[in-house]
């Protein structure tokens, strides 16, 4: 290694990347061929962005302008909720990715976030914890690398704050009220002194009815957060399961 051109050696360092790991030319969803684009073209359109009218709390798609029907309801115990995705066709298997094997998604799936939050205060984030379960699953916390990435992207900290205490059953099958119901006691503040008159920012990778950012958000307001505020990935229109008739 001692005669080794210097410049030789720099260039191989600086190069490495593209030598040995071209940058990644298949799109992320179909595998087709594209030019230096996480998507093929058709695989683009099939991204749906949460940028048209959407509820100002929960921050759902909604067809109406105001607030949406659930969150007139009952109003959310975070001040409010951001999403730039809506949880179908192309982002939802975007999210499936992200979940199952495509960690390395998290550095766009976050940038993704950073635009949406643009204008927000808040003093640190704190991820949704995964459940032991899904953790073994899949080997790894999604959330988490997701809030590592966001705070490096937004210079502002994020702190393993909650600890999820009980598995709880697949949210999936569950009510609205049966969430709410199945997530009593799923959840822990383990870093008060962290939280106490902090803005918090929750973080989690799909909002489903909410439920999960509705406990998350009452256990910080109890830990003495100052405010809270909440981000994922994607959300689940929540109209559209209204407009279906039964
Ligand atoms: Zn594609
Ligand atoms: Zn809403």
């Amino acid at each position: 290694m001692k005669d080794f051109p210097k410049n030789l050696k720099e260039k191989l360092k600086g190069g490495a990347r593209e030598t040995f790991f071209p940058l990644k030319y298949t799109c992320e969803l179909c595998k087709r061929e594209t030019f230096g684009t996480l998507f093929c073209p058709d695989c683009e359109r099939e991204i749906v962005k949460n940028d048209g009218i959407s509820c100002p709390v929960c921050g759902r798609r909604v067809f109406g302008a105001g607030v949406c029907s659930e969150c007139k309801n009952l109003r959310p115990l975070f001040e409010r909720a951001f999403s730039p995705l809506v949880y179908e066709r192309g982002s939802a298997a975007l999210v499936l990715k992200f979940k199952n094997g495509g960690a390395y998604l998290a550095e766009y799936l976050s940038s993704l976030i950073v635009q949406k939050l643009e204008g927000q205060q808040f003093d640190l984030i704190v991820p949704v914890p995964a459940s032991k379960k899904a953790l073994k699953r899949r080997g790894y916390d999604q959330t988490a690398l997701l809030a590592k990435e966001l705070s490096k992207k937004l210079n502002i900290p994020y702190i393993a704050a909650v600890e999820s205490v009980k598995d709880t059953a697949e949210q999936k099958t569950l009510t609205r009220r049966g969430r709410a119901e199945n997530l009593i006691g799923a959840f822990r503040v383990v870093k008060k002194k962290e939280i106490k008159g902090k803005r918090a920012l929750i973080l989690d990778d799909v909002m489903t009815t909410g439920a999960t950012l509705d406990e998350m958000a009452r256990i910080l307001i109890n830990a003495g957060a100052a405010s809270v505020k909440a981000a994922t990935i994607a959300s689940v229109e929540l109209e559209k399961a209204a407009t279906i008739p039964h």
